[in-house]
């Protein structure tokens, strides 16, 4: 069996053909640019492949993921400018008539990496992505993580020092939300230039502390076994290590476990699928959906 991914992003989309790491038969990428359009162009990349089982699709959000919900398989609020209830599973189903997976591009890439990377195994643990916003889902007992919608983890209130850090936070609900503080577009609008051109150490420092009041609290809350963090903004080499240090400075030893002790390097880790988590993610979503339509 073969199937299609889609890693929805807000800037590009991502498309696969294939059943894993080691058989992608073909991707491409292309802008985000009108539903319509974006919607289109996926859906004439599917037609092209023959046997296709399943499309699954890891999106940007907020979307709909309630499978009671007549708006399932929605993008909902978005304030990204014409997706705003963006009906994405109906329009790519109708145009390939194949069943399609539908979830938070976050959760689809936390599949990916139980599936195929760092979290084989795991049965509760959680992915964030740090990049122009952060966003954060995962597994918890085995199932993605969903509720009354989806996680936030990007919009969580974390503390936040204005004598240390006057900026007043980037997130256009929040002002200064997990995102607001720490992701690229809080970075270039704090400093005055992109997080790839800024090799200060107190710009790290300070991203540190707040990626690390962050997982802390995803700690507390949903006791993960592992955090995968990923994104664009960890790609500077310094910083994995700094919120290693400081998730367990902040935790002071009061979770009794080796992982968040003298392990705590193989507990917050890098995405092992890298760049591929997603789109890789949302073809583990149509195989599962292939073999279980309700899922
Ligand atoms: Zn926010």
């Amino acid at each position: 069996m073969i199937y299609g991914g889609i890693e929805a992003g807000g800037t590009k989309w991502v498309c696969a053909i294939g059943d894993g790491p080691g058989n992608l038969r073909e991707t491409v990428t292309f802008p985000t640019t009108t539903p319509t359009e974006t919607i289109g162009h996926a859906a004439g990349f599917f037609t092209r492949a023959e046997g296709l089982a399943a499309v699954g699709v890891g999106s940007f959000g907020p979307i709909d993921v309630r499978r009671s919900s007549p708006t399932w398989g929605s993008i909902t609020t978005t304030p990204k400018a014409g997706w705003a209830h963006t009906d994405v599973v109906s329009a790519l189903g109708l145009a390939l008539g194949l069943p399609v997976a539908f979830d938070t591009d976050v959760n689809a890439a936390a599949l990916g990496e139980q599936r195929w990377g760092a979290a084989i195994g795991l049965e509760t643990f959680c992915y964030v992505t740090v990049g122009t916003g952060i966003g954060g889902g995962g597994l918890s007992n085995g199932r993605l993580l969903h509720g009354l919608l989806h996680p936030e983890v990007g919009h969580m209130r974390i503390p936040h020092d204005r004598v240390r850090d006057p900026f007043e936070g980037a997130c256009p609900y929040h002002g200064d939300c997990f995102e607001g503080l720490a992701s690229g577009e809080a970075i270039r609008q704090r400093w005055g230039r992109p997080a790839e051109e800024l090799d200060d150490p107190a710009v790290w420092e300070l991203e540190a502390e707040y990626l690390a009041l962050g997982l802390v609290n995803l700690v507390c809350t949903l006791s993960p076994q592992r955090i995968i963090l990923g994104g664009g903004v960890m790609k500077q080499p310094l910083l994995l290590g700094l919120v290693r240090a400081r998730v367990r400075e902040l935790l002071a030893g009061y979770v009794a476990a080796p992982e968040l002790n003298e392990e705590i390097d193989t507990y917050v880790v890098a995405p092992a699928l890298g760049d591929h988590a997603g789109v890789l993610g949302a073809i583990e979503l149509a195989r599962r959906a292939a073999l279980d339509p309700d899922l």
